[in-house]
């Protein structure tokens, strides 16, 4: 059973896992105690000490649930814990489909159930303490319960969609797999809005009144059309502010937590959602759609060629190859390129979050931006002073301080060409 590919998935799981330590430990360094200067305008004295238990609560937390994570994986490797799960899939039912299903079922839910009070200490422990949390227990159960059938549903379709291509196409199974993976992410990211969203969410249309005449003077002088403005209930979970955009051409909508619409000024929630009309106008949700699906071709096209592997099965403690312990295999085997195209990939979203901000500059608004982002911000305690081979290695977003450099940089930049002069139609 210990073979050499047995080893390499040890030491590649433990490099994943050491990683995130170091990079955590890191972070948990580059924290002050004492407010910093240049987070000084931003914080007070008092909310920058809560912002420092918070951080220090969630860096603490999450350390140990990714050293749990850890712990679970090398148990059920060195246990050979995956063959013998996949051998009791064989002993309910003959069928290589009904046993991979059986055999991800058990694994999923088992690894939700394992995971859940973590989830559970999270809301009703770490965000209730900063009053954070709306969540009712029944809600979290709720959401949990309506997660797993999504799951099932979908991951069950999926799996059995993809184990009838391979048992017939053998080596070219993954480019048909491939072409129904992205013929189901073009169709959600199409229909996401109304399919997935409802189950979890209410979405009501934004009434009538000064903040949707705003929008729309707003979307009309900059010439976009957007007929589907949303209010989204966020606070029924978390006092915690967001929006979004969702959909292409006519289906494209823009939706607005309640929590924003409560916290920020008319003025800057305009401002947060020119930040969105710019994600749409340099097409990133097409761009993003265009990455997954590539991600999808790189990460089925290196499944084919390992998945049959006699190897990889006694690594995983099997007897015989299947196709789940392949792809269990596989998985554990991808994470270090997992960390480095996750890395890529904030690279990128990085870069595309300041082309949106620029375009929100672009139409005069960049100040009600920098004082939307600072409340949003300071509302949800967000640490300022992360280590920076944190924020390169796992940052979506550039740091509020980032943004605000470059959101200055761009408005002065704006004054001085008079290029706003067009567009200016906020001050
Ligand atoms: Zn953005």
């Amino acid at each position: 059973m210990l073979n050499v590919l047995f080893f390499l998935i040890v030491a590649f799981v433990s490099i994943d896992y050491l990683f995130g330590a170091i990079l955590g430990w890191l972070n948990r360094r580059a924290a002050k105690s004492e407010l910093p200067d240049e987070v000084a305008g931003i914080y007070d004295q008092e909310e920058y000490a809560r912002q420092q238990r918070y951080f220090k609560d969630n860096n603490a937390f999450s350390a140990i649930v990714r050293a749990f994570e850890f712990a679970l994986i090398l148990i059920m490797l060195f246990t050979g814990g995956f063959g013998i799960l996949d051998y009791l899939a064989y002993q309910v039912t003959p069928s290589p489909i009904l046993a991979a299903l059986f055999f991800f079922a058990a694994i999923y839910i088992g690894n939700d159930v394992l995971t859940l009070p973590f989830g559970y200490y999270d809301t009703f422990v770490i965000e209730e303490k900063y009053g954070f949390n709306k969540m009712t227990p029944k809600l979290f159960f709720t959401d949990q319960i309506k997660g797993w059938l999504i799951a099932c549903l979908l991951g069950g379709a999926l799996l059995t969609g993809v184990i009838l291509l391979f048992q017939k196409w053998h080596d070219m199974f993954w480019l048909y797999a491939w072409g129904i993976i992205c013929m189901i992410s073009v169709f959600i990211t199409f229909f996401y809005s109304e399919l997935i969203v409802p189950i979890f969410n209410k979405q009501t249309p934004l009434q009538p009144g000064p903040l949707r005449a705003a929008i729309t003077s707003f979307t009309r002088k900059v010439d976009f059309e957007v007929s589907n403005i949303y209010v989204i209930d966020g606070s029924k979970r978390s006092t915690k502010a967001n929006a979004y955009f969702t959909g292409f051409g006519k289906r494209k909508r823009i939706v607005l937590y309640d929590t924003l619409i409560k916290e920020l000024t008319n003025e800057e929630i305009i401002a947060v959602l020119a930040h969105e009309i710019g994600h749409y106008r340099y097409r990133h949700n097409i761009l993003g759609l265009g990455i997954s699906i590539l991600n999808a071709f790189l990460l089925l096209y290196v499944f084919s060629l390992l998945v049959d592997n006699d190897m990889l099965a006694h690594a995983m403690g099997g007897e015989f190859p299947t196709f789940e312990l392949g792809l269990i295999a596989f998985t554990l085997l991808y994470s270090p390129i997992e960390l480095l195209t996750g890395i890529l990939m904030n690279i990128i979203s990085r870069s595309n979050e300041y082309q949106a901000d620029r375009f929100a500059a672009s139409v005069g608004l960049a100040q009600p931006l920098i004082s939307a982002l600072k409340k949003i911000s300071v509302k949800a305690l967000v640490n300022l002073t992360p280590s920076p081979i944190y924020v390169f290695a796992y940052y979506s977003h550039p740091t509020l301080l980032q943004r605000i450099a470059k959101l200055q940089e761009y408005s002065s930049k704006m004054n001085q060409t008079h290029e706003n002069r067009n567009y200016n139609y906020w001050r």
